[in-house]
């Protein structure tokens, strides 16, 4: 069995490893790769194999760097089953179509000014059509039901508890070239355990391989039990500046989970009532899937969904699809609360809501997720005192706060937690996911509480087993 590590390795994105074994070839995960531009659109439209070659893609959870670059290897030739669960299928019906939208209007974007300049053209990475045909191949498959699907190889999703739907994956593999029995574990993005929404990840068992992700190794979050007040403080001094609050979040669980903080705690009566905005149709679609896996939702949210009391909702809320609604929010006159993709801010509506708050020093803006390096999102949170959005400068006078502990990513020490309730021997351990640094302090934790072969993966490093 041969594992090679085409994507996040040695960096957060672009989530791929390719696994050979009996003469198939089995994709975990097809991410996008998110980044500078020009290396983007490089890195995402040449794959390090040859997508017609592939026979089967597994799926560890919805998410662009882990699902984004499907539609192109449909689009290369892939005609082959993608494995998925069902919320994951569903949510990516939503995200897929979305991801080409914005493929589309970056080389729109990038086009008008070539146009200007002579250059050549650019082509889209895929389109809306080629989102839709990668949607035809999903097979999907709920937690704890074994599945083969290649010679010699079984598939086995358990939660993750990172998404909705979001799963780690254990492939159990007769290798017939050797004789030998392996069972690899995929961690796929690992959830915080004891959040509000999602279950914990789940515990395996005789584990073989370990392929983890490490995006937060090094690092600790926040409590969940400080973020309700911190969030409360942020929104009350905005909301005394007559200021407004600018949440760039992922449209699929973080707004979610925001929503959800923001109900309880204006029911507690520790934020006045305040207008508030979702503008995302995407994250109005993704709130609606969630209503439908109550399954993959802690129990406390599942009796509030059957008690008819909606968690995603209380007064004072607005969720924008329209085009002109989300304009008329341009105008918006005294505080207010504008939740909005993406959240990394590198694409969405977004970016027409920080154009528009950044420079006013009433505003804060208010980071809920991981931003990956060189996007606008983590300029901003890395503190520039001037940014270029949508082709103009700014100057960043708003004030910038961090809330990680929202994050879908454990932490370092629930990260170890997470090592720890895995089984077996746990021979060989390759992290992903992560940038250098943070990967290095995962692995130096690791290796001292365990004996086995610890490695950070390196991009198109091949590794037999
Ligand atoms: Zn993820
Ligand atoms: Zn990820």
């Amino acid at each position: 069995m041969k594992i090679t590590f085409c994507g996040a390795a040695g960096t957060t994105t672009g989530s791929q490893h390719l696994i050979e074994v009996n003469q198939q070839r089995i994709l975990l995960d097809c991410g996008l790769y998110q980044g500078r531009r020009h290396e983007a659109l490089e890195r995402n439209q040449h794959f390090p194999f040859d997508a017609t070659k592939i026979d089967c893609v597994v799926l560890s959870h919805c998410h662009i760097d882990h699902s984004g670059n499907l539609p192109n290897l449909v689009k290369q030739g892939f005609v082959g089953n993608i494995y998925a669960t069902t919320a994951t299928r569903d949510l990516c019906a939503i995200m897929l179509p979305d991801s080409a939208h914005i493929q589309m209007s970056d080389v729109e974007w990038l086009n008008k000014k070539r146009k200007l300049t002579g250059e050549p053209l650019l082509e889209p990475i895929y389109t809306k059509l080629d989102a839709q045909n990668s949607l035809q191949q999903f097979v999907t498959v709920g937690y704890h039901r074994t599945l083969p699907i290649a010679d010699g190889v079984k598939l086995t999703f358990i939660d993750a508890g990172h998404v909705l739907g979001s799963a780690q994956v254990i492939l159990d593999i007769q290798d017939h070239a050797t004789g030998k029995q392996h069972r690899l574990l995929f961690s796929g993005d690992v959830g915080r355990p004891n959040t509000d929404l999602l279950v914990d990840a789940e515990p395996s068992e005789a584990v073989d391989h370990v392929i983890m992700e490490s995006t937060y190794g090094g690092r600790k979050h926040e409590l969940a039990a400080r973020t309700s007040e911190h969030i409360c403080n942020i929104i009350n001094t905005a909301i005394d500046r007559h200021g407004k609050v600018i949440i760039p979040a992922f449209a699929v669980e973080r707004t979610q989970q925001l929503l959800y903080t923001l109900d309880k705690l204006s029911h507690e009566g520790c934020i006045p009532p305040v207008p508030t905005y979702v503008d995302s149709p995407l994250a109005v679609d993704a709130t609606n899937i969630f209503r439908l896996h109550m399954d993959s939702l802690k129990p406390s949210v599942r009796e509030a969904l059957f008690m008819q009391r909606d968690p995603f909702g209380f007064d004072g809320l607005k969720l924008i699809r329209e085009r002109e609604d989300s304009q008329k929010l341009n105008d918006l006159i005294g505080p207010a609360i504008i939740i909005s993709a993406s959240g990394m801010a590198e694409s969405g509506r977004i970016l027409h809501h920080l154009r528009n708050n950044i420079e006013d020093r009433r505003n804060i803006i208010l980071f809920v997720g991981y931003c990956a390096e060189q996007t606008l999102g983590w300029k901003i949170r890395e503190g520039w005192p001037r940014v270029n959005i949508l082709g103009d400068q700014f100057q960043v006078h708003a004030q910038i706060e961090i809330l990680d502990s929202f994050s879908g990513h454990a932490d370092h020490d629930e990260l170890l937690g997470y090592f720890d309730r895995i089984g077996g021997a746990k021979k060989n351990v390759f992290l992903v996911h992560g940038e250098s640094e943070r990967a290095n302090a995962l692995q130096a934790a690791l290796q001292e509480r365990h004996e086995g072969r610890v490695e950070v993966a390196r991009l198109l490093q091949e590794v037999t087993l």
